[in-house]
């Protein structure tokens, strides 16, 4: 079984086995394989140069919010590069699309939150994190309150301090990672590491591995908490109810920040603007990326709390920044994007259309013979394939074999499903109609039952 279309005498496969080095990949075995080529993009659809059609259930990486080929976008952006293409915001210097987008942004993230640090993607965001929650309490006195907690199996981007925030063993071990003063507490992943406890006994338990963290290292030395709403990566992971109110207590009363990376679930993902208002936190700092410009162009930012913004700025210089913070024409790309959401009412849509609508049609899939549990929050969602519903118990084969079965099942029937491990994934774009939404769903019960029959008759099951 192969995911991609067999290799073809295609100069752009050819080109890419010879030049190309892809991010998370094998590179030998790729090559032998040879790379799908994608050439274009409409609505939920992406098109491979075979003539394949396939349903984007990832929306790209998670960015397509708002649906391939949205000319206005391409417009925006075109009359921007037409008119300014390039300038820098260090010398004293500014223009019209940073401060149309940063008010944008003031004007739909929660209240307490009206500034924003641009930045071209999530990594160099929580790269910036790292430098703000470090400078935000030196400039009040208190240098030594360096560490940040995060969470293992969190993903926070690939650069240095990304991954280093980030949980991923596997990353670390890369690299020499994390840096120093980045620790990992547990995660509250109750399918896979709840045991016997209830999702709300666990929820609690695992928050409080904060309090325990902060006690062990001394209040006086952690300077913040970072954490996904809703881990993506990890294998979209919503915590138990219980688990935001206990987090947003501790961060209170140790006077530790909180960090949202809403990477993934800002711009109307979970059915809100941000998750933070889903899960009624009031987070000292907001990461964004991906969904802001749709994938359009590269932009992330980092959005402060009055009170973070209030040290920053009568804090002095702050010796950070980017050649591309707060680009021209990738601000008119999110300006754009943001448009199309307000106007089109993409959050609610998710929270009162499309949203109730999928989560039924997927948590039906929970039914099925191979999934062990089936969650969704907004339009991101997960199944777990199990070989034993009852026990949740893990495949006997290494961790992922039947989870990438799976995956190519999904390409090779005209779906875009990730997987990450044995758990797959989907985020579609918020567009998706109820057509689109059962058409979905009929492919992955497809895809579901190839995997079983292939699972079987493979001894997995
Ligand atoms: C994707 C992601 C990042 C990294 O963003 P890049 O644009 O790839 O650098 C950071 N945090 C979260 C939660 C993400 O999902």
């Amino acid at each position: 079984m192969t995911t991609n279309p067999p290799k073809h005498d295609n100069s752009t496969q050819v080109q890419d086995a010879a030049h190309h080095l892809h991010p998370f990949t094998d590179t030998k075995e790729l090559n032998q394989k040879g790379a799908r080529v994608i050439t274009k993009g409409q609505g939920v659809y992406v098109w491979d140069d075979q003539g394949n059609k396939l349903l984007d259930g990832m929306a790209g990486l998670w960015c397509m919010a708002v649906g391939y080929g949205r000319d206005e976008v391409a417009d925006a952006v075109s009359a921007q590069m037409r008119e300014l293409p390039y300038y820098n915001t260090f010398f004293q210097t500014t223009h019209q699309p940073v401060t149309t987008l940063a008010a944008k942004l003031a004007e739909l993230s929660p209240a307490h939150v009206n500034h924003t640090f641009f930045t071209s993607g999530g990594s160099e965001s929580n790269d910036t994190v790292v430098r703000m929650v470090r400078h935000y309490w030196s400039a009040q006195g208190k240098p030594d309150k360096k560490i940040i907690v995060s969470r293992k199996n969190a993903y926070h981007g690939s650069t240095v301090a990304g991954a280093s925030l980030g949980g991923m063993t596997y990353m670390h071990e890369q690299g020499d990672l994390p840096i120093e003063n980045i620790v990992h507490i547990n995660q509250p992943y109750w399918y896979g590491e709840g045991g016997d406890l209830t999702p709300e006994e666990f929820g609690l338990q695992r928050a409080r591995e904060l309090e325990a963290m902060i006690l062990e290292k001394g209040e006086n030395r952690i300077a913040a908490f970072i954490a996904e709403p809703i881990q993506g990566a990890g294998g979209v992971i919503p915590p138990p109810d219980s688990y935001w109110p206990e987090i947003q207590r501790i961060c209170d009363q140790y006077e530790i920040l909180l960090v949202a990376d809403e990477v993934i679930t800002g711009f109307g993902r979970t059915g809100e603007w941000f998750a933070s208002e889903k899960y009624r936190i009031k987070p000292d700092i907001i990461s964004i990326a991906k969904a802001l410009s749709s994938g359009y162009l590269p932009i992330g930012g980092v959005m402060l709390s009055d009170r973070l913004a209030d040290v920053i700025i009568n804090g002095g210089e702050f010796e950070h920044g980017y050649t591309y913070s707060g680009h021209p024409a990738t601000c008119a790309a999110a300006l754009a994007v943001l448009n199309i959401m307000e106007r089109e009412d993409l959050p609610n849509y998710v929270k009162n259309d499309i949203g109730p609508y999928f989560q039924e049609r997927w948590l039906a899939l929970g039914d099925h013979p191979l999934i062990g549990e089936s969650r969704i929050v907004g339009l991101m969602g997960a199944l777990e394939l199990t070989p034993d519903k009852s026990t949740r118990a893990p495949f006997a084969v290494k961790k992922g074999t039947v989870g990438l079965m799976c995956r190519e099942f999904c390409f090779n029937n005209g779906l875009i499903m990730r997987h990450v491990g044995d758990t797959m994934i989907i985020s579609p774009p918020l567009i998706l109609s109820h057509a689109e939404a059962d058409e979905l769903i009929e492919k992955a019960s497809k895809v579901l039952d190839l995997t079983y029959d292939a699972a079987k008759q493979a001894g997995y099951l």
